[in-house]
């Protein structure tokens, strides 16, 4: 077996070429499409009209790391509850511009909450949802004439869950008049895809601007999201928003929108993304955020957080402390991005190593800015640490959790220079 003539290469194919769209709060931009980083995104479960409890969520989201967040606007009450948002955000300056999903009654809500068509920097418009029969056209006209009034971008955000019937039977009819009709499938990406494309251009028909529209096709099948997309992403040019649609539930929901997105963004496809996880009873809403950014970030794709290698165990070490302390580094080395980021710029590129036992761990720790490698069962009670691939110290003892995480802490200090102004 001979070795390949060329050096093997890594990394996404170029990112298709689309328009970009600027979504704008204040002073804060945010960019979609283009040669933008690619827009983690994410939605609220509160009930909009609860303000208090909606800015909160909002706030937590923002802190997570989601640059837009989208709120539900379903009824005269959320839109209401609107412009209070806005104030309570402003108030505790959060400048994270908010998206209002719209169905319905949106033409309605729009038109009668102007402080809420202002309040929103963003308008999502589901071309399955805006009407049926004739008044289809006329209530989709009026928001995207709201859009236009008020200068906002919009998402025209197809689903299969609510497809446009009386396109999809326009489509199943083409098909039937076919040599060899196409299969159901087909016929359902078909209708997905024109739905989204013919509404966009519609819009543009109506006055609003090209870089004003962002395209999605959600569906919740992996293999359906990928062949939507791809065709998707051949026959239009807007920026697309990718996400796997009601992906379900803890590891199963994360898996499968990892799957699905991970080829689309290899392939160059994808704009802003937003993982449709179902909380757990009581769970952490942020958790989609996270998953968002990890997938990118493990992807290679952008970096928001320092990044955990951890070994997964076995038996060669059969105590609990590598894993507490994995946890224990990951979640403050998360916890304090909100603060750091502006602090300490560069920090999201450090790595940290936590490893389990002496076979891979202090390999491992020389690659990363700090490693640490804990004893295995039957190693002598001594805990190797290695910065930028030194071995720099041992630990010993009860108190290595806390002693690697002052040295974490220092590492971060003397390497990633504070600011003017920074606290150290
Ligand atoms: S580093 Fe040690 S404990 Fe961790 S998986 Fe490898 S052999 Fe097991």
């Amino acid at each position: 077996m001979t070795s390949s003539p060329f050096a093997i290469a890594s990394g996404p194919v170029a990112r298709r070429a689309s328009r970009s769209a600027k979504i704008v709060y204040g002073k804060r931009e945010i960019i979609v499409g283009g040669s933008a980083p690619v827009v983690v995104q994410s939605m609220t479960n509160t009930d909009t009209a609860d303000a208090i409890g909606t800015a909160i969520q909002i706030k937590e989201l923002a802190r997570a790391g989601s640059e837009l967040v989208r709120i539900t606007v379903n009824n005269a009450e959320a839109a209401a509850a609107v412009p209070a948002i806005r104030e309570q955000l402003d108030r505790m300056d959060i400048d994270v511009p908010l998206v209002g999903d719209f169905h319905y009654n949106g033409h309605t809500l729009l038109k009668d909450f102007p402080d809420c068509a202002r309040a929103l920097s963003k308008y999502r418009i589901n071309p399955g949802n805006v009407g049926q029969g004739a008044k289809r056209d006329t209530q989709f006209a009026q928001m995207i004439e709201m859009a236009c009034l008020y200068d906002k971008p919009v998402r025209i955000g197809v689903n299969w869950g609510s497809l446009d019937q009386a396109l999809l039977a326009r489509i199943m009819d083409e098909n039937a008049q076919r040599a060899a009709p196409w299969s159901a499938q087909s016929v359902m990406y078909e209708a997905l895809i024109t739905s989204a494309i013919e509404n966009a251009v519609r819009a543009e028909e109506l006055g609003l601007a090209g870089d004003k529209i962002i395209l999605s096709c959600k569906v919740s099948g992996v293999q359906d999201l990928i062949a939507v997309y791809r065709e998707l992403a051949k026959r239009c040019d807007y920026p697309l928003h990718l996400g796997l649609t009601e992906a379900g539930m803890g590891s199963k929901g994360i898996v499968a929108s990892t799957a699905a997105l991970s080829v689309l963004l290899q392939e160059g496809i994808g704009d802003t993304i937003r993982i449709s996880l179902t909380p757990e009873p009581g769970g952490d809403r942020c958790k989609e955020v996270v998953v968002g950014q990890e997938i990118l970030q493990t992807m290679g794709l952008r970096k928001f957080t320092p990044m955990v290698i951890a070994c997964p165990g076995c038996g060669r070490t059969t105590s609990t402390v590598f894993q507490q302390l994995a946890d224990d580094i990951q979640t403050f080395l998360r916890d304090q991005m909100p603060v750091w980021k502006k602090q300490y710029p560069g920090v999201e590129n450090m790595n940290v190593a936590v490893m389990g036992c002496i076979v891979n761990g202090p390999g491992e720790s020389k690659h990363a800015n700090i490693g640490i490698s804990l004893p295995g069962t039957g190693e002598s009670p001594a805990a190797p640490v290695f910065i930028d691939g030194a071995k720099a110290m041992t630990l010993r003892g009860d108190n290595i959790a806390e002693e690697f995480h002052a040295i974490v802490l220092d590492y971060v200090k003397a390497n990633y220079t504070p600011v003017h102004g920074a606290v150290s």
